[in-house]
């Protein structure tokens, strides 16, 4: 298969799948077309450089607010696409690029550019597209690689092969790329997850309790708490990947008992990069070990994720504070002994 993308393959292909759908999945995609859409894959760094540059680029004058959000959307997309195609290449270097890997790149690759070229969903209601975003169109747009990937990275076609190898397999997951560390932690709160959470979970949603302190007791045994508090705190000193497979993993067994782990990683690390020695002592050792549990106190019942917008404040008093002022969807606030907030000094 040449490296440039053969249209007419893909055209029959494309006839061949819309009418022998009863046909075997796998072949519908054959392994020459899937190496000339990763050939067109390693085309995307310089263009995804310049979609970004252009979405740093000056706002178009009396730009509206949907802009800036739009352009932010954007911006992630673009890192996403970024990290796919370094996924990929590490991947295939390492020799743990499969068939699920691959078609879960192209396809993520293919949706992800069309999406951006063509209409990003924020939300159910709203929809940003270049326009929105102060442009006829993306840098890349009219590109050969952009083209071939949008057209046949998520094609009907791929799923079906994908849902066919997982029901073949019963490997419904793609190689992460973790070492072997990460991969025995992932291993390890995944059983936890599946043993200790999943099977109560529904019933503290339905009766709405609060998690077991016996549970949380237990997260804090195998060191939840201190996964990225370094060793001389009293934490595990790990990585922010580790921080993202257990929540991963106790996440699929309850949303609520997979998010805790990062409000004492907020705190820590806040403590960490702007606290005194003597704050650092004191707090990272019990917050590393769970016998104080933090919370991470940002939203505001009338004002959600646009922080610039938050009425706390906090007034200076003789003895320290006086923090005025009211907050919503707070994790742990039942339980909490620290607080990280976020507000105005002063009024
Ligand atoms: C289970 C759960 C736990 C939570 N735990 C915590 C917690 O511990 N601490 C805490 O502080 N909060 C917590 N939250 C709150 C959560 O962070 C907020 O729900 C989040 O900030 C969303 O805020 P929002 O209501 O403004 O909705 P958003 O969805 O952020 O915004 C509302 C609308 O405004 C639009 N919009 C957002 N930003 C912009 C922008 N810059 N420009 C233009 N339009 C914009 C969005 O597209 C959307 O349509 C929790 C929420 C949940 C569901």
């Amino acid at each position: 298969m040449p490296a440039a993308l053969c249209g007419a393959a893909w055209l029959a292909n494309a006839a061949k799948s819309d009418t022998l759908t009863a046909m075997s999945a796998a072949e519908d995609i054959n392994t020459g077309e899937n190496d000339a859409l990763l050939l067109h894959m390693a085309a995307l760094p310089p263009i995804l450089d310049d979609m970004r540059a252009a979405l740093a680029s000056p706002l178009p004058p009396e730009a509206a607010q949907f802009c800036t959000h739009g352009r932010a959307w954007a911006a992630t997309y673009v890192a996403t696409l970024q990290q796919m195609v370094l996924y990929a290449e590490t991947m295939q270097a390492r020799g743990r690029f499969g068939a699920m890997e691959e078609d879960l790149t192209l396809l993520i690759v293919g949706e992800y550019l069309t999406q951006l070229h063509y209409g990003l969903p924020m939300s159910q209601g709203e929809t940003v597209r270049p326009a929105d975003m102060g442009f006829d169109h993306l840098p890349g747009h009219n590109h050969e690689a952009v083209k071939a990937l949008m057209r046949h990275g998520n094609h009907a076609s791929r799923r079906r092969k994908l849902a066919a190898l997982m029901a073949e397999t019963g490997i419904t997951e793609a190689d992460a790329g973790l070492d072997e560390t990460h991969q025995m932690i992932r291993d390890q709160f995944r059983r936890f997850a599946d043993e200790k959470v999943a099977p109560f979970a529904h019933d503290w949603h339905l009766n709405d309790t609060l998690i077991p302190l016996p549970l949380i007791e237990e997260l804090a045994e195998l060191g939840v708490f201190g996964l990225t508090i370094p060793e001389n705190y009293g934490g595990l000193g790990l990585g922010k990947q580790a921080m993202c497979v257990v929540s991963e993993e106790l996440s699929r067994g309850y949303i609520g008992v997979g998010s805790l782990g990062t409000r004492t990683d907020i705190a820590g690390e806040l403590i960490l990069q702007n606290g005194t020695q003597a704050q650092k002592q004191k707090y990272l050792p019990i917050i590393a070990n769970g016998s104080l549990l933090p919370t991470a106190v940002f939203t505001e019942p009338n004002t959600g994720s646009d922080l610039a917008s938050l009425a706390t404040r906090a007034e200076k008093t003789d003895s320290g504070y006086k923090i005025i002022g009211a907050k919503t969807w707070i994790t742990h606030a039942a339980r909490t002994d620290m607080i990280s907030r976020q507000g105005h000094a002063g009024r």
